[in-house]
Protein backbone atom coordinates (compact mmCIF):
# COMPACT_ATOMS: atom_id res chain seq x y z
CA UNK A 1 0.00 0.00 0.00
CA UNK A 2 1.33 3.37 -0.91
CA UNK A 3 1.50 6.25 1.17
CA UNK A 4 -1.14 7.64 -0.78
CA UNK A 5 -3.71 4.83 -0.43
CA UNK A 6 -2.82 5.00 3.69
CA UNK A 7 -3.76 8.92 3.48
CA UNK A 8 -6.94 8.68 1.43
CA UNK A 9 -8.25 5.47 4.01
CA UNK A 10 -8.12 8.33 6.88
CA UNK A 11 -11.16 9.81 7.96
CA UNK A 12 -9.68 12.97 9.19
CA UNK A 13 -6.82 15.16 7.09
CA UNK A 14 -3.78 17.01 8.69
CA UNK A 15 -2.26 20.01 7.23
CA UNK A 16 0.65 17.82 5.79
CA UNK A 17 -1.81 14.97 4.73
CA UNK A 18 -3.45 17.23 2.35
CA UNK A 19 -0.33 18.76 0.82
CA UNK A 20 1.02 15.49 0.37
CA UNK A 21 -1.78 14.53 -1.85
CA UNK A 22 -2.00 17.68 -3.70
CA UNK A 23 1.76 16.89 -4.68
CA UNK A 24 1.20 13.20 -5.67
CA UNK A 25 2.27 12.42 -9.59
CA UNK A 26 1.86 9.75 -11.77
CA UNK A 27 0.16 6.05 -10.29
CA UNK A 28 -0.42 8.20 -6.80
CA UNK A 29 -2.03 10.91 -8.38
CA UNK A 30 -4.49 8.79 -10.63
CA UNK A 31 -5.53 6.61 -7.72
CA UNK A 32 -6.21 10.27 -6.36
CA UNK A 33 -8.77 11.49 -8.71
CA UNK A 34 -10.15 7.63 -8.97
CA UNK A 35 -11.14 7.52 -5.29
CA UNK A 36 -12.44 11.60 -4.98
CA UNK A 37 -14.57 10.05 -8.15
CA UNK A 38 -15.75 7.07 -6.31
CA UNK A 39 -16.15 9.28 -3.20
CA UNK A 40 -18.46 11.56 -4.67
CA UNK A 41 -20.70 8.36 -5.97
CA UNK A 42 -21.05 6.98 -3.03
CA UNK A 43 -21.90 9.81 -0.87
CA UNK A 44 -24.09 12.21 -3.49
CA UNK A 45 -24.64 10.11 -6.44
CA UNK A 46 -23.66 10.81 -10.15
CA UNK A 47 -26.54 13.49 -10.48
CA UNK A 48 -24.77 16.54 -12.32
CA UNK A 49 -26.60 19.83 -11.82
CA UNK A 50 -26.70 22.86 -13.74
CA UNK A 51 -26.43 26.14 -13.11
CA UNK A 52 -26.97 28.28 -16.21
CA UNK A 53 -24.16 31.28 -15.82
CA UNK A 54 -25.98 34.67 -16.49
CA UNK A 55 -22.58 37.09 -16.99
CA UNK A 56 -24.87 40.03 -16.79
CA UNK A 57 -22.38 43.11 -16.27
CA UNK A 58 -18.87 43.21 -16.72
CA UNK A 59 -18.69 46.65 -14.80
CA UNK A 60 -16.69 46.81 -12.06
CA UNK A 61 -15.48 48.97 -8.91
CA UNK A 62 -12.51 47.02 -8.27
CA UNK A 63 -9.35 46.12 -9.19
CA UNK A 64 -8.70 43.00 -8.80
CA UNK A 65 -4.71 42.11 -10.30
CA UNK A 66 -5.50 38.88 -12.34
CA UNK A 67 -8.36 39.79 -13.40
CA UNK A 68 -9.51 40.64 -17.25
CA UNK A 69 -12.45 43.08 -16.00
CA UNK A 70 -10.62 44.94 -13.44
CA UNK A 71 -11.56 48.67 -13.36
CA UNK A 72 -8.37 50.47 -14.42
CA UNK A 73 -8.58 47.74 -18.03
CA UNK A 74 -9.27 50.66 -20.58
CA UNK A 75 -9.20 48.22 -23.11
CA UNK A 76 -12.74 46.46 -22.30
CA UNK A 77 -15.79 46.82 -24.39
CA UNK A 78 -18.29 47.65 -20.84
CA UNK A 79 -21.46 46.70 -21.07
CA UNK A 80 -24.69 45.58 -18.55
CA UNK A 81 -27.49 43.64 -19.93
CA UNK A 82 -30.78 45.10 -20.00
CA UNK A 83 -33.49 43.24 -17.12
CA UNK A 84 -35.13 42.22 -20.95
CA UNK A 85 -31.85 40.56 -22.07
CA UNK A 86 -31.71 38.82 -18.19
CA UNK A 87 -35.26 38.13 -17.77
CA UNK A 88 -34.88 36.34 -21.80
CA UNK A 89 -31.52 34.56 -20.31
CA UNK A 90 -33.69 33.06 -17.06
CA UNK A 91 -36.47 32.02 -19.64
CA UNK A 92 -34.51 30.02 -21.55
CA UNK A 93 -32.48 28.00 -18.76
CA UNK A 94 -36.35 26.93 -17.29
CA UNK A 95 -37.01 26.08 -20.47
CA UNK A 96 -33.84 23.52 -20.94
CA UNK A 97 -35.15 22.45 -17.61
CA UNK A 98 -31.28 23.49 -15.68
CA UNK A 99 -33.26 23.88 -12.44
CA UNK A 100 -31.19 27.07 -11.57
CA UNK A 101 -29.20 30.27 -12.74
CA UNK A 102 -26.72 32.36 -11.39
CA UNK A 103 -26.35 35.78 -11.55
CA UNK A 104 -22.91 36.74 -11.87
CA UNK A 105 -21.22 40.43 -12.53
CA UNK A 106 -18.32 42.92 -11.75
CA UNK A 107 -18.47 44.26 -7.94
CA UNK A 108 -21.33 47.40 -7.95
CA UNK A 109 -22.29 48.59 -4.80
CA UNK A 110 -24.46 51.29 -5.59
CA UNK A 111 -27.90 51.25 -4.17
CA UNK A 112 -29.46 51.30 -7.39
CA UNK A 113 -27.50 48.20 -8.68
CA UNK A 114 -28.81 46.63 -5.03
CA UNK A 115 -32.61 47.58 -6.14
CA UNK A 116 -32.19 46.74 -9.39
CA UNK A 117 -30.87 42.45 -8.42
CA UNK A 118 -33.71 42.44 -5.91
CA UNK A 119 -36.37 42.85 -8.40
CA UNK A 120 -34.83 40.85 -10.81
CA UNK A 121 -34.59 37.89 -8.61
CA UNK A 122 -38.65 38.53 -8.11
CA UNK A 123 -39.21 39.01 -11.80
CA UNK A 124 -37.15 35.51 -12.62
CA UNK A 125 -38.51 33.38 -9.30
CA UNK A 126 -42.58 34.65 -11.09
CA UNK A 127 -41.53 34.16 -14.54
CA UNK A 128 -40.50 30.57 -13.75
CA UNK A 129 -43.19 30.24 -11.04
CA UNK A 130 -40.50 29.46 -8.41
CA UNK A 131 -38.75 26.32 -10.43
CA UNK A 132 -35.45 28.20 -10.97
CA UNK A 133 -33.07 28.23 -8.00
CA UNK A 134 -31.13 31.88 -8.15
CA UNK A 135 -27.75 31.67 -7.26
CA UNK A 136 -26.02 35.26 -6.62
CA UNK A 137 -22.31 36.16 -7.51
CA UNK A 138 -21.91 39.94 -7.79
CA UNK A 139 -19.38 40.47 -4.72
CA UNK A 140 -18.78 41.96 -1.44
CA UNK A 141 -21.69 44.05 -0.12
CA UNK A 142 -23.31 45.64 2.54
CA UNK A 143 -25.21 42.75 5.01
CA UNK A 144 -28.96 44.69 4.86
CA UNK A 145 -28.13 44.14 0.68
CA UNK A 146 -27.32 40.76 0.88
CA UNK A 147 -30.18 40.21 3.26
CA UNK A 148 -32.77 41.76 0.64
CA UNK A 149 -31.66 39.46 -2.17
CA UNK A 150 -32.15 36.51 0.17
CA UNK A 151 -35.82 38.06 0.89
CA UNK A 152 -36.14 38.64 -2.65
CA UNK A 153 -35.90 34.91 -2.95
CA UNK A 154 -32.18 34.42 -3.86
CA UNK A 155 -31.02 31.13 -1.81
CA UNK A 156 -27.27 31.06 -2.52
CA UNK A 157 -24.19 32.87 -2.72
CA UNK A 158 -20.75 32.54 -4.74
CA UNK A 159 -17.97 34.82 -2.97
CA UNK A 160 -14.49 33.10 -3.43
CA UNK A 161 -12.20 33.90 -0.99
CA UNK A 162 -9.52 33.45 -3.60
CA UNK A 163 -6.60 32.73 -1.43
CA UNK A 164 -6.59 32.29 2.19
CA UNK A 165 -2.95 33.09 2.72
CA UNK A 166 -3.23 36.58 3.69
CA UNK A 167 0.17 38.22 2.63
CA UNK A 168 -0.61 36.27 -0.83
CA UNK A 169 -3.99 38.05 -1.02
CA UNK A 170 -2.44 41.04 -0.41
CA UNK A 171 0.14 40.74 -2.98
CA UNK A 172 -2.95 40.10 -5.75
CA UNK A 173 -4.55 42.84 -4.84
CA UNK A 174 -4.66 46.29 -4.21
CA UNK A 175 -3.80 47.85 -1.03
CA UNK A 176 -7.10 49.55 -0.20
CA UNK A 177 -10.36 48.88 1.74
CA UNK A 178 -12.10 47.60 -1.13
CA UNK A 179 -9.61 44.87 -1.13
CA UNK A 180 -9.10 43.76 2.21
CA UNK A 181 -9.24 40.02 3.04
CA UNK A 182 -11.00 40.61 6.72
CA UNK A 183 -14.11 42.18 4.83
CA UNK A 184 -14.28 39.67 2.20
CA UNK A 185 -14.33 36.80 5.13
CA UNK A 186 -16.85 39.35 7.02
CA UNK A 187 -19.20 38.61 4.17
CA UNK A 188 -19.05 35.01 3.79
CA UNK A 189 -19.90 35.22 7.78
CA UNK A 190 -22.82 37.34 6.86
CA UNK A 191 -24.09 35.61 3.90
CA UNK A 192 -24.49 31.90 6.29
CA UNK A 193 -25.75 33.66 8.97
CA UNK A 194 -28.51 35.26 6.95
CA UNK A 195 -29.38 31.73 5.42
CA UNK A 196 -27.84 31.48 2.14
CA UNK A 197 -26.16 28.11 0.71
CA UNK A 198 -22.80 29.79 1.32
CA UNK A 199 -20.02 29.05 -1.64
CA UNK A 200 -16.23 30.28 -1.89
CA UNK A 201 -13.43 28.93 -3.62
CA UNK A 202 -9.88 29.97 -4.55
CA UNK A 203 -7.72 30.20 -7.68
CA UNK A 204 -5.01 27.56 -8.02
CA UNK A 205 -1.47 28.04 -9.50
CA UNK A 206 -1.53 31.93 -8.27
CA UNK A 207 1.88 33.39 -8.67
CA UNK A 208 3.61 32.94 -4.94
CA UNK A 209 1.14 30.04 -3.70
CA UNK A 210 2.49 27.22 -2.83
CA UNK A 211 1.28 23.48 -1.82
CA UNK A 212 0.53 24.89 1.88
CA UNK A 213 -1.21 27.53 0.81
CA UNK A 214 -3.51 25.47 -0.64
CA UNK A 215 -3.65 22.79 1.51
CA UNK A 216 -4.06 25.79 4.09
CA UNK A 217 -7.17 26.66 1.65
CA UNK A 218 -9.04 22.94 1.59
CA UNK A 219 -8.47 23.32 5.72
CA UNK A 220 -10.22 26.65 5.36
CA UNK A 221 -13.05 25.27 3.67
CA UNK A 222 -13.44 22.48 5.94
CA UNK A 223 -13.24 24.84 9.22
CA UNK A 224 -15.96 26.96 8.00
CA UNK A 225 -18.12 24.30 7.11
CA UNK A 226 -18.70 25.40 3.61
CA UNK A 227 -21.32 24.69 1.38
CA UNK A 228 -20.09 24.90 -2.22
CA UNK A 229 -16.99 25.57 -3.31
CA UNK A 230 -15.99 26.23 -7.32
CA UNK A 231 -12.40 26.62 -7.98
CA UNK A 232 -10.40 26.45 -10.76
CA UNK A 233 -6.76 27.13 -12.56
CA UNK A 234 -5.79 30.91 -12.44
CA UNK A 235 -5.16 31.71 -15.89
CA UNK A 236 -3.28 34.95 -17.05
CA UNK A 237 -4.66 37.42 -19.06
CA UNK A 238 -2.11 40.11 -20.37
CA UNK A 239 -4.19 43.59 -19.90
CA UNK A 240 -3.42 42.62 -16.12
CA UNK A 241 -0.89 43.53 -13.44
CA UNK A 242 -0.01 39.77 -12.71
CA UNK A 243 0.71 38.92 -16.11
CA UNK A 244 4.49 40.34 -15.57
CA UNK A 245 4.56 36.99 -13.40
CA UNK A 246 3.87 34.82 -16.08
CA UNK A 247 7.22 32.93 -16.11
CA UNK A 248 6.65 31.90 -12.62
CA UNK A 249 3.84 29.93 -12.99
CA UNK A 250 3.73 26.39 -12.76
CA UNK A 251 2.71 25.09 -16.54
CA UNK A 252 -0.21 24.93 -17.77
CA UNK A 253 -1.05 21.48 -17.76
CA UNK A 254 0.51 20.89 -14.28
CA UNK A 255 -2.10 23.80 -13.09
CA UNK A 256 -4.69 21.71 -14.45
CA UNK A 257 -3.88 18.48 -13.02
CA UNK A 258 -3.41 20.31 -9.56
CA UNK A 259 -7.00 21.90 -10.15
CA UNK A 260 -8.32 18.02 -10.38
CA UNK A 261 -6.01 17.08 -7.31
CA UNK A 262 -7.66 19.90 -5.70
CA UNK A 263 -11.31 18.75 -6.51
CA UNK A 264 -10.64 15.42 -6.00
CA UNK A 265 -9.29 16.08 -2.57
CA UNK A 266 -11.42 18.30 -1.34
CA UNK A 267 -14.41 15.88 -2.51
CA UNK A 268 -12.88 13.24 0.59
CA UNK A 269 -12.54 16.07 3.04
CA UNK A 270 -16.07 17.03 2.44
CA UNK A 271 -17.63 14.22 0.97
CA UNK A 272 -21.34 16.25 0.99
CA UNK A 273 -21.00 19.16 -0.70
CA UNK A 274 -21.80 21.04 -4.02
CA UNK A 275 -18.33 21.09 -6.13
CA UNK A 276 -18.37 23.23 -9.31
CA UNK A 277 -16.18 22.14 -12.37
CA UNK A 278 -15.24 25.57 -13.06
CA UNK A 279 -14.89 26.96 -16.74
CA UNK A 280 -11.28 27.99 -16.54
CA UNK A 281 -10.83 24.05 -16.32
CA UNK A 282 -11.97 23.95 -20.12
CA UNK A 283 -9.98 26.86 -21.22
CA UNK A 284 -6.67 24.49 -20.69
CA UNK A 285 -8.24 21.14 -21.97
CA UNK A 286 -11.35 20.92 -23.83
CA UNK A 287 -12.73 18.10 -21.73
CA UNK A 288 -11.58 20.07 -18.51
CA UNK A 289 -14.82 20.07 -16.87
CA UNK A 290 -16.19 16.71 -17.29
CA UNK A 291 -12.79 15.46 -16.23
CA UNK A 292 -13.66 17.86 -13.10
CA UNK A 293 -16.45 15.49 -13.07
CA UNK A 294 -14.88 12.39 -12.82
CA UNK A 295 -13.01 13.50 -9.72
CA UNK A 296 -15.38 14.55 -7.95
CA UNK A 297 -17.67 18.04 -8.77
CA UNK A 298 -20.81 17.66 -9.19
CA UNK A 299 -22.04 20.82 -10.78
CA UNK A 300 -21.36 22.37 -14.15
CA UNK A 301 -22.31 26.30 -14.66
CA UNK A 302 -23.18 26.44 -18.90
CA UNK A 303 -22.58 30.17 -20.08
CA UNK A 304 -26.10 31.04 -21.11
CA UNK A 305 -25.00 34.53 -21.06
CA UNK A 306 -26.33 36.15 -24.79
CA UNK A 307 -23.42 35.65 -27.46
CA UNK A 308 -23.38 38.63 -28.13
CA UNK A 309 -21.61 39.60 -25.07
CA UNK A 310 -19.59 37.02 -23.99
CA UNK A 311 -16.74 38.12 -26.02
CA UNK A 312 -16.50 41.05 -23.30
CA UNK A 313 -16.88 39.13 -20.20
CA UNK A 314 -12.82 37.86 -20.18
CA UNK A 315 -11.65 37.61 -17.07
CA UNK A 316 -8.33 35.75 -18.90
CA UNK A 317 -8.38 34.88 -22.24
CA UNK A 318 -8.79 31.70 -24.30
CA UNK A 319 -11.99 31.62 -22.46
CA UNK A 320 -14.16 28.78 -23.97
CA UNK A 321 -17.50 28.57 -25.81
CA UNK A 322 -17.35 32.44 -26.16
CA UNK A 323 -18.66 32.15 -29.95
CA UNK A 324 -21.54 29.81 -28.98
CA UNK A 325 -25.45 30.91 -28.70
CA UNK A 326 -26.71 29.67 -25.31
CA UNK A 327 -28.37 26.69 -27.71
CA UNK A 328 -25.65 25.12 -28.78
CA UNK A 329 -24.50 25.28 -25.57
CA UNK A 330 -27.35 23.06 -24.49
CA UNK A 331 -27.05 19.65 -26.82
CA UNK A 332 -23.18 19.68 -26.66
CA UNK A 333 -23.57 19.63 -22.38
CA UNK A 334 -25.85 16.62 -22.73
CA UNK A 335 -23.21 14.49 -25.03
CA UNK A 336 -20.48 15.62 -22.84
CA UNK A 337 -22.03 14.30 -19.12
CA UNK A 338 -22.60 11.02 -20.29
CA UNK A 339 -19.20 10.58 -21.37
CA UNK A 340 -18.30 11.72 -17.49
CA UNK A 341 -20.58 8.47 -16.62
CA UNK A 342 -22.82 11.86 -15.44
CA UNK A 343 -26.35 12.06 -15.08
CA UNK A 344 -27.76 15.57 -15.45
CA UNK A 345 -30.22 16.67 -12.42
CA UNK A 346 -33.02 17.94 -15.27
CA UNK A 347 -35.54 20.25 -13.35
CA UNK A 348 -33.85 19.82 -10.07
CA UNK A 349 -31.98 22.15 -7.86
CA UNK A 350 -29.80 20.05 -6.29
CA UNK A 351 -29.04 22.12 -3.48
CA UNK A 352 -25.96 21.11 -1.43
CA UNK A 353 -26.79 17.96 0.97
CA UNK A 354 -24.30 19.60 3.44
CA UNK A 355 -26.15 22.74 3.31
CA UNK A 356 -29.80 20.62 4.35
CA UNK A 357 -27.70 18.81 7.39
CA UNK A 358 -26.42 21.54 8.87
CA UNK A 359 -30.04 23.17 8.89
CA UNK A 360 -32.11 20.09 9.89
CA UNK A 361 -34.16 21.43 12.77
N1 LIG B 1 -17.00 40.20 -9.08
C1 LIG B 1 -17.42 39.07 -8.32
C2 LIG B 1 -16.31 38.57 -7.41
O1 LIG B 1 -15.15 38.88 -7.67
O2 LIG B 1 -16.64 37.84 -6.47
C3 LIG B 1 -17.93 37.93 -9.19
C4 LIG B 1 -17.36 37.83 -10.57
S1 LIG B 1 -15.61 37.42 -10.60
C5 LIG B 1 -15.27 37.59 -12.29
C6 LIG B 1 -15.67 35.64 -10.36
C7 LIG B 1 -14.36 34.95 -10.11
O3 LIG B 1 -13.55 34.98 -11.29
C8 LIG B 1 -13.45 35.53 -9.06
O4 LIG B 1 -13.86 35.16 -7.77
C9 LIG B 1 -12.09 34.96 -9.44
O5 LIG B 1 -11.75 33.84 -8.65
C10 LIG B 1 -12.28 34.51 -10.91
N2 LIG B 1 -11.23 35.05 -11.76
C11 LIG B 1 -10.96 36.35 -12.03
N3 LIG B 1 -9.88 36.46 -12.80
C12 LIG B 1 -9.42 35.20 -13.03
C13 LIG B 1 -8.31 34.66 -13.74
N4 LIG B 1 -7.45 35.45 -14.36
N5 LIG B 1 -8.15 33.31 -13.76
C14 LIG B 1 -9.04 32.51 -13.14
N6 LIG B 1 -10.10 32.97 -12.44
C15 LIG B 1 -10.29 34.30 -12.38
FE1 LIG C 1 -14.17 42.76 -10.29
FE2 LIG C 1 -14.66 40.24 -9.52
FE3 LIG C 1 -12.85 40.80 -11.44
FE4 LIG C 1 -12.28 41.45 -8.91
S1 LIG C 1 -12.61 39.36 -9.75
S2 LIG C 1 -11.99 42.76 -10.72
S3 LIG C 1 -14.31 42.02 -8.19
S4 LIG C 1 -15.05 41.11 -11.53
Amino acid sequence: MSNIDEIIAQSSFSLSDLEQLLRCEGEDMLRLLEHGGRIKNLYSGNKVYFRGLIEFSNICQKDCFYCGIRHSNRSVQRYNLTDQEILEAARFADECNFGSIVLQSGENSSPASADRISKLVEQIKHQSKGRLGITLSVGEQPEPVYRQWFEAGAHRYLLRIETTNQTLFRKIHPQNLLHDFNRRLDCLHALRAIGYQTGTGVMIGLPFQTMGDLAQDLLFFQQFGIDMVGMGPYLEHSQTPLYKFRNELLPIQKRFELSLKMIATLRILMKDINIAAATALQAIDPMGREKGIKVGANIIMPNITPGLYRNDYLLYENKPCIDEEPSQCKGCLDARIAMADGEIGYGEWGDSLHFKTRTKT
